[in-house]
């Protein structure tokens, strides 16, 4: 079995921005892609979760939220590191678009993609780990029973009094520096 840290993508990799697909308005988090090579080097597979209603809305296209991925697994591969697979939900109940004008599955706080990931990859959720910055991600992390859920305030502005998460974290490089560890700690001293 393989553990994996779920990561939300706008808002914890990348700077949010509405609709993005667009390659020149990708950004990265400071530290993010540092970040994802620690999550590696401490046995994580790093799993990209991201809702693209976008595309049931016709801002954008599936064919687009993939290049994008491309686009960033070759901004990856110059810090040395990568993601080891995209799940995304190009589905929204309200889009325009009829074939993905639905409820689904995937959406999150639903659990579609995480469970397709665990499917491919073997994934023991109760010894992984779920970050992103919004209280959607934070349930989808419940839903699906992982491990830990981590909040970022890199991306959205969040309720750190009201939230579910398991800790809160400034983005992703600080918590793959040194939450991850004191997360842990914690947790397993509540045990
Ligand atoms: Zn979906």
């Amino acid at each position: 079995m393989n553990k994996a840290v779920f990561l939300d993508r706008d808002g914890t990799i990348n700077i949010e921005k509405n609709y993005l697909y667009k390659e020149d308005e990708f950004v990265f988090i400071e530290g993010a892609a540092q970040a994802i090579k620690i999550l590696h080097e401490m046995g994580y597979k790093v799993i990209v979760i991201t809702n693209q209603a976008g595309v049931a809305r016709g801002y954008y296209t599936e064919d687009d939220v993939i290049k994008l991925h491309h686009y960033l697994d070759a901004e990856l591969r110059k810090h040395h590191t990568h993601i080891d697979a995209y799940y995304y939900c190009p589905h929204h109940p309200e889009g325009v678009i009829p074939k993905y004008s639905r409820t689904c599955h995937c959406r999150k706080p639903n659990t579609g993609m995480i469970d397709q990931a665990v499917a491919d990859f073997e994934i023991d959720l109760k010894e992984s780990i779920l970050i992103g910055d919004k209280e959607t991600d934070i349930l989808t992390g419940k839903n699906a029973g992982v491990k830990y859920t981590i909040l970022v305030r890199s991306g959205h502005l969040i309720n750190e009094a009201g939230t579910e998460a398991d800790a809160v974290y400034d983005d992703l490089l600080s918590f793959a520096r040194v939450g991850f560890q004191d997360t842990i700690r914690r947790s397993g001293e509540g045990k």
